[in-house]
């Protein structure tokens, strides 16, 4: 009896603090910035199913993170799912030998729970023993963090990692010993004994303990009840202040994912608008809040981010982990000025902390992302990192005119020639002289827009891309036109260095122009040119069919309009661009194409959603790089582990760069970068001038 009283008051008392932790958690919630992700619910309920329930990102092959580990987790996932019935036995036991939770008595659901509960008890043990024997001697370098921006992740103390681990394993080992103590120490009571047909496992531990007596395994159930109660409640408390917090917030997170296309960066309300971009904690949104809150510090982000693997001051983990300290530092503070002062009712509120952007997050930090998505791509409880990057850098560029110098002529040029080069824009349509490729000025009524980008068409090397490409669809007899000097560089690039102003206004002159034409549908071959005008247009009254090159292409060859012979016998290994990749999952197509033209397709370790940027993206095509920081080096090292005799491409700044890393290693001789229109080109001409 008083050991009863003793164990409630112990529950008591942790239960309390337990709430009351998340109590506070709750109002830091509350206290960030409005975001609006209510909408959707059956969509969010099917991301849920799918990406926490499912557990995807575990148990795909990722080659940033070990499959082993990624089972791991699918079993202590579900195994504190079912072992929850397990856990309120036990506790109920400590009042009630015979408490069992309503439905799961013998005569009902007991028996195949048992069987499932003593499956899990052992998996659970033995997938915990694995993740202490990869932190304890296997040091996974994931976990301990990459150097050089990980350099505080990798100092600190992972004891709480080992003391979770340790409760984890513990609780299981009490589950064990408890049912195999309770049959040992009823050897007559039917009931019991129907229960023990049920539980191989604990049978096990049962015929162990009876070695020691009746006296000795009542003992240790009693003793395996205690552990099992009091470790539930200290792990409880552990959680809201540790790493373990995801174990609650990780499936809510899942659930507000962001439902936009992915491409989509936030419309910035500039006219009514009291601060540019994100400068102090309590300007992130609540969700970008529960994403601080959610992160399991697993390391997939950083592993698979081109900034780290270059050696940059930017590890996306660690970039997280910056803000949630900080965030929890001015805890008190945050949710004081929620109380007392009101916040998100559009009132202005004093904000926390200081600036951030420099102290916390330093700026070469924010300008080190090509915003590639691959962290995002990686990360199991969906963590989103490309807006928070974008608004620390909208804030940079808006509030505070504070950025690397070479973007002053990045932005100069795009507001004076409408193109990042600052190329005289009356050149933009010179790459068509003697094609005969018509304008719409001339043909209104084209079927479609090629829209050229400025890339394709200020770029020397990437206007015989262009060149190419309009050859291929005048081969095919496509009925389309250009927009010629009429065309304007769309802005892809301001908008990602976080000019949200200029990007805005020659985002807003370009709609302007496709729409007097009355423009529907839009082929590009560029992916950023196709993110943009696909997924944020519409957020300016900008609403087109846009049609990657290799889609139309591919459909061009499968209607037997366009004839391909598969000539190209070589060895070809295919980069996947971010923008067409991982941001509008344009992954077959290309391949398709190249496979129809002869192409051997080869593929590098890291590909299709897996693949690694170019280095090029997020602005940073048009930023000087440490030449012993390269991001296209080490792509373009991966790509030649695969000995291929071309890189073919799909997008000008992966030409670039992965062209410019051939040079670098002096193989042009040897290995030629295309785009996959000039492969296409290539074999239709080599055939006609056979013919
Ligand atoms: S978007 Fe790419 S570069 Fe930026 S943090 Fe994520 S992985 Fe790194
Ligand atoms: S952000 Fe996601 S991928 Fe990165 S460490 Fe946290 S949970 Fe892992």
């Amino acid at each position: 009896m008083i050991s009863q009283i003793l164990f409630t008051l112990c529950t008591l008392a942790a239960l309390g603090v337990f709430f009351y932790q998340l109590w506070r958690r709750f109002l830091l919630l509350r206290s960030a910035a409005p975001a609006p992700r209510f909408d959707r619910i059956p969509d969010r309920i099917r991301a849920m199913l799918v990406w926490a329930f499912g557990q995807r990102k575990f148990l795909r092959s990722n080659p940033g993170a070990e499959r082993s580990a990624g089972w791991m987790h699918f079993f202590i996932f579900w195994g504190f799912f079912v072992l929850g019935i397990q856990i309120i036995t036990m506790f109920g036991r400590i009042y009630s030998d015979s408490f069992v939770v309503p439905g799961f008595s013998i005569d009902l659901l007991g028996g195949p729970y048992m069987l499932l509960r003593d499956f899990f008890e052992v998996a659970v043990l033995l997938a915990a023993a694995f993740a202490l024997v990869r932190w304890g001697i296997m040091h996974a370098p994931r976990l301990y963090g990459f150097l050089p921006p990980e350099k505080r992740q990798r100092e600190k103390s992972h004891l709480e990692a080992y003391i979770i681990l340790i409760f984890i394993a513990l609780i299981m080992i009490a589950g064990l010993v408890y049912d195999g103590g309770r049959i040992a120490a009823n050897p007559h009571n039917p009931q019991i004994a129907r229960e023990a047909w049920w539980q191989p496992f604990s049978n096990l531990v049962a015929r162990g303990l009876s070695a020691g007596g009746v006296g000795f395994a009542s003992t240790a159930a009693l003793a395996a009840l205690w552990v099992n109660g009091l470790i539930i409640l200290v792990f409880l408390n552990l959680l809201p202040p540790s790493k373990h917090f995801h174990i609650i917030t990780a499936i809510p997170n899942v659930f507000f994912l962001k439902l936009e296309p992915k491409g989509q960066l936030a419309k910035q309300d500039l006219e009514n608008a009291s601060r540019f971009g994100t400068s102090h904690i309590d300007h992130f949104t609540w969700k970008q809040v529960l994403d601080m809150f959610s992160c399991t510090e697993c390391g997939r982000c950083s592993s698979n981010c081109p900034a780290t693997a270059s050696k940059k001051p930017l590890a996306p983990r660690q970039l997280l982990l910056d803000l949630r300290d900080y965030l929890y530092e001015h805890q008190d503070e945050m949710i004081e000025k929620r109380l007392h002062a009101g916040n998100g009712d559009g009132g202005e509120t004093p904000e926390v902390g200081e600036n951030i952007v420099g102290s916390v997050i330093h700026d070469d930090t924010l300008w080190s992302c090509t915003t590639c998505r691959a962290c995002e791509e990686a990360c199991p409880p969906m963590i989103e990192y490309v807006d928070k990057i974008v608004d620390m850098r909208r804030h940079l560029v808006q509030e505070e005119a504070r950025f690397p110098k070479e973007m002053t002529r990045t932005f100069k040029n795009m507001e004076t020639q409408s193109n990042p080069w600052g190329i005289d824009a009356e050149q933009r349509f010179a790459w068509a002289e003697g094609m005969n490729v018509p304008t719409l000025a001339d043909k209104p009524d084209a079927e479609f827009l090629y829209y050229v980008g400025c890339a394709g068409s200020f770029d020397d090397r990437n206007k015989k891309t262009t060149q190419a490409f309009a050859r291929v669809l005048q081969k095919a007899g496509v009925d389309f036109a250009c927009l010629a000097r009429e065309e304007l560089c769309n802005g892809e690039t301001a908008r990602r260095l976080g000019n949200e102003y200029l990007y805005q206004s020659m985002a807003q002159m370009l709609v302007e122009t496709l729409n007097n034409y009355k423009v529907r549908r839009i082929i590009v071959n560029c992916p950023h040119c196709f993110n943009t005008i696909k997924n944020e247009f519409p957020q300016f009254g900008g609403s087109y069919e846009v049609i990657h090159a290799a889609d139309l292409v591919y459909q061009l060859i499968a209607s037997g309009r366009l004839k391909v012979p598969a000539d190209f016998r070589k060895r070809t290994v295919y980069h996947d661009s971010c923008y067409y990749g991982r941001y509008n999952d344009v992954y077959d197509e290309p391949r398709m194409v190249l496979d129809r033209a002869g192409a051997e397709v080869q593929e590098m370790q890291r590909h299709r959603r897996f693949g690694m940027c170019c280095g090029a993206g997020g602005g940073r095509m048009w930023l000087e790089e440490d030449p012993d920081k390269r991001v296209n080096l080490l792509r373009t090292e991966q790509a030649l582990q695969t000995d291929p005799e071309v890189i073919a491409v799909s997008c000008p700044f992966c030409m670039t760069m992965l062209g410019d890393g051939i040079k670098a290693k002096q193989l042009e001789e040897k290995v030629q970068t295309l785009d996959v229109m000039e492969i296409v080109d290539s074999v239709a001409r080599s055939r006609d001038a056979e013919s």
